[in-house]
Parts: structure tokens; C-alpha cells; sequence
């Protein structure tokens, strides 16, 4: 019996990176778990038998967050397989960096649409059957660069101060309903998605970094699976730093 037993969980981008550890510690925490992913079918193969290797249901689905009729579809779907929802893990993102001055307006557009618009559209479709539960976890994946400038990034950055403040206004509108809101935000972790600064600025970068590494996904993940457990019953609208004391 593990500290999710039961509960039903919906990771978003859960094929990759972060969004994988946080299906993998999910499942082994002895919660059934369901994930969607864009376009990698691949990645997601992989995740699914990862998990269905330990004998734990995982359900893989094909949705993109920016496009409402398939979150809708989603959240149905996973409610039909496991008849409720009690967590939502707002993960999927993307970067498009680019000094602002020169960056497309596409590129601006995608990364809004993708890490804000599909963080408030599976929040408000999952809202309604955990209203009807009285009871639900949502946890947003926010960015250090939320609240730190850094240059290339004024579209990622946006996304993401604005999803800690969706977090705050979420968690004072669903507290009577029993639904805690958090984010947690994370500094530079070994994923995909890093790979290039990683590789580009990596040295420079370490230097910044109080503990001297980048982190690793479950390290995230772990946070993330605390906020979705019964030790967190009493932490709403928060945003919790997960950078090895970046730029303190
Ligand atoms: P990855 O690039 O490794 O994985 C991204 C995941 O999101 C994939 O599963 C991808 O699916 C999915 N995804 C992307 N766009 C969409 C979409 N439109 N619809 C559905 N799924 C989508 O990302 P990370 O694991 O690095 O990041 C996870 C979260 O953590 C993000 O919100 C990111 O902003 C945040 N974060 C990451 C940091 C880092 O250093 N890595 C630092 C701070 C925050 P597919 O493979 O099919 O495209």
C-alpha cells in the first residue's frame, strides 16, 4: 500500500522527463495512472510499459493541450477507465527561446497556449468531477524563470509567473470544494527540454547553483507526489522552489 493507494491520476507531457518520473512514482506510490502526450508515440510506448512492467495500470493518451476538445476527451476518457480523478498534474511545456525583440509571434503564441492554456483548460474540465468528489489535488510544474529574469525567455517566463498566479486564484476559488491548487517550480533539471543550455551554458550555469548540479526529474517528482499525497492536507496556493538553491 503506498501513499496514493486508490487514487487516480492524471499526469499531462507525462512521456518525458519530469512528467515521466511523476507517472512512474505515482504508479509505485499504488496509484493508477493515466498520461497524455502530443506527438512522441514512441516515448509513450515506453513510459506505459515501463509502469505495466511493475503490474500497475497506466493508461497512455494522445491529447493536445492547447486544443479543448481533446482534454475534454481526456478527462473523460480517464474517468471512464477509473471513475474519478483525484489528481492532476499540470506538466506538459514547451520553450521556444528567443531574445524578445526578435521573437515570432508563433513563437509567443505556442508557448502561451501550451503551458498556460493547457494548464487552465485540464484544471477546469478536471474541476467538475473532483467538485463532485469534494476532493481533488491539482499541482502546476511552474519555472524558476517565474520569478527570475533571464534573457531569451520573456515568453516562457510569462507563462509561468502566470500559471503560479492561475495557482493562487485556483486555490482560493476550489478550497470550499475541498481541491488543493499548488505549483512547483523547478530550476534546471536534466531533461530534454535543458539539453541545449545545458550544453551551451552548462558550466556557467552550475556556478549559480548552491548545491553545484542540475536536478534530476524524480527529484522533482518527489515534491510533486508529496503535494498529491495526505501529508499535504493542509498546504494550498503555493508555490514551492525545487532548483538546488539556484541564484541565492
Ligand atoms: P520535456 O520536454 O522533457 O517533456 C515535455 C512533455 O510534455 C512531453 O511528454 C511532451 O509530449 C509533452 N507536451 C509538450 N507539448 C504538449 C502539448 N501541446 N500537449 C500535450 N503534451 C505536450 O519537458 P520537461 O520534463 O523538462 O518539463 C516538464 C515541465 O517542467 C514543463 O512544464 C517545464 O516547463 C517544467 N520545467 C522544466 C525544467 C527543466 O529544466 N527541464 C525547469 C523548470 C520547469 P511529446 O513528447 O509527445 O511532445
Amino acid at each position: 500500500m503506498g501513499r496514493l493507494a486508490g487514487r487516480a491520476v492524471l499526469v499531462t507531457g507525462g512521456s518525458r522527463g519530469i512528467g515521466r518520473s511523476c507517472v512512474e512514482l505515482a504508479a509505485a506510490e499504488g496509484a493508477r495512472v493515466a498520461f497524455t502526450y502530443r506527438a512522441n508515440t514512441a516515448a509513450a510506448e515506453a513510459t506505459t510499459a515501463a509502469v505495466r512492467a511493475t503490474g500497475v495500470e497506466c493508461l497512455a493518451l494522445q491529447a493536445d493541450g492547447t486544443d479543448r476538445s481533446q482534454v475534454q476527451a481526456a478527462v473523460q476518457a480517464v474517468v471512464e477507465a477509473f471513475d474519478r480523478i483525484d489528481v492532476l498534474i499540470n506538466n506538459a511545456g514547451i520553450i521556444r527561446d528567443q531574445l524578445m525583440v526578435a521573437m515570432e509571434p508563433d513563437d509567443w503564441d505556442a508557448v502561451l497556449a501550451t503551458n498556460l492554456g493547457g494548464t487552465f483548460h485540464f484544471t477546469q474540465e478536471v474541476a467538475q468531477p473532483m467538485m463532485l468528489q469534494k476532493a481533488g489535488r491539482i499541482i502546476n510544474l511552474s519555472s524558476a524563470a517565474a520569478t527570475q529574469g533571464g534573457r531569451g525567455q520573456a515568453n516562457y517566463a510569462a507563462s509561468k509567473a502566470a500559471i503560479e498566479a492561475f495557482t493562487r486564484a485556483c486555490a482560493v476559488e476550489l478550497a470550499p470544494k475541498g481541491i488543493t491548487v499548488n505549483a512547483v517550480a523547478p530550476g534546471l533539471i536534466e531533461t530534454d527540454m535543458s539539453r541545449e543550455v545545458r550544453s551551451l551554458a552548462g558550466d556557467r550555469i552550475r556556478e549559480e547553483i548552491a548545491l553545484r548540479r542540475f536536478g534530476m526529474p524524480e527529484e522533482v517528482a518527489r515534491v510533486v507526489l508529496f503535494l498529491a499525497s495526505d501529508e499535504a492536507t493542509y498546504i494550498t496556493g503555493q508555490v514551492i522552489h525545487v532548483d538546488g538553491g539556484l541564484r541565492l
